[in-house]
């Protein structure tokens, strides 16, 4: 099943044809709108046979509502630091992102945190910040936890994954901490839905591509991940619960380069969905 929301937090099943079926009734009515997505998450269980019940009567269209990201306010974003190794290759060297940095990987950054503030969904603009600063496109493929995780094994850890969602970590490059110049407003783009696990026979070998305005800037495969999906979980959750809602940026490959006001960039991932976001620049502040 696809989930999405629309409007003003209204929960929803995306049906093939694109059509929506309204489920917001499904989840109890005092749930905060914004806690709706982990509120249906946390009770799938329950709650999955009457929402593809209700997928059968979708009287909505794609084109009558505004689709926000399906999961707006997630506890936390855990998410992976240079997860591919030609990602690694072109953030340093001598003419590396970083240049002649030392770009060490996963295996020694582990992870980092996003802001949930961050999040925005199709709807939305990316917002370039500053005139004088580099900021970056990064395509990654988001987990989303379906299961409270604690010190989860790799065999076992796709049990707790509800599902999965395409996600851009935009960046600033910079001196900064990753977890600030990963925050700001707008950086976290997700969307249109969330895909069930269950649809996603292979999560550790889905193709996916980021193109601007038409042009490829990053192919590849989750496969090239250093730490896989069943890692991933298990390391963070070794580290910190994982909640259901929560969502993993897994790392992008390979291909990272700059945005510029009056591009879009789409991100594709196979069997996950497709986010189209444009991007301008942020009104300057004017206080
Ligand atoms: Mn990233």
């Amino acid at each position: 099943m696809r989930l999405c929301m629309f409007d003003d937090h209204r929960v929803g099943v995306l049906t093939e044809g694109d059509m929506i079926a309204d489920i917001t009734s499904l989840l109890p009515a005092q749930t905060a709108p914004s806690d709706r997505m982990t509120s249906l998450i946390a009770s799938w269980d329950q709650l999955r046979a009457d929402a593809a019940q209700a997928s059968d009567q979708a009287a909505l269209t794609l084109s009558e509502v505004t689709l926000m990201a399906p999961q707006p306010r997630p506890g936390k974003i855990v998410a992976a630091p240079v997860n591919y190794r030609r990602h690694q290759s072109e953030m340093g060297g001598s003419d590396g992102v970083y240049r002649d940095a030392d770009i060490k990987s996963i295996e020694t950054y582990a992870g980092f945190i996003k802001a949930n503030s961050s999040i925005i969904g199709p709807s939305e603009v990316i917002e370039l910040p500053w005139e004088d600063r580099r900021v970056d496109h990064e395509a990654e493929v988001g987990v989303v936890i379906g299961r409270r995780a604690k010190a989860v094994s790799q065999s076992d850890a796709l049990d707790y994954v509800f599902g999965y969602v395409p996600l851009l970590d935009v960046t600033v490059r910079g001196e900064e901490d990753r977890s600030y110049r990963k925050s700001l407003d707008t950086f976290t783009p997700i969307g249109p839905a969330i895909v069930t696990a269950d649809e996603v026979t292979d999560p550790e070998n889905l193709d996916f591509q980021l193109t601007v305005d038409g042009e490829v800037r990053q192919r590849s495969n989750t496969k090239h991940m250093i730490y896989g999906i069943r890692r991933l979980v298990e390391l963070y959750s070794q580290a910190m619960t994982l909640e259901p809602g929560d969502l993993i940026a897994t790392g992008t490959p390979e291909g990272v380069a700059p945005i510029q006001d009056g591009e879009e960039v789409v991100l594709t991932v196979s069997h996950v969905g497709e986010l189209t976001m444009p991007v301008r620049r942020r009104a300057a502040f004017s206080g």
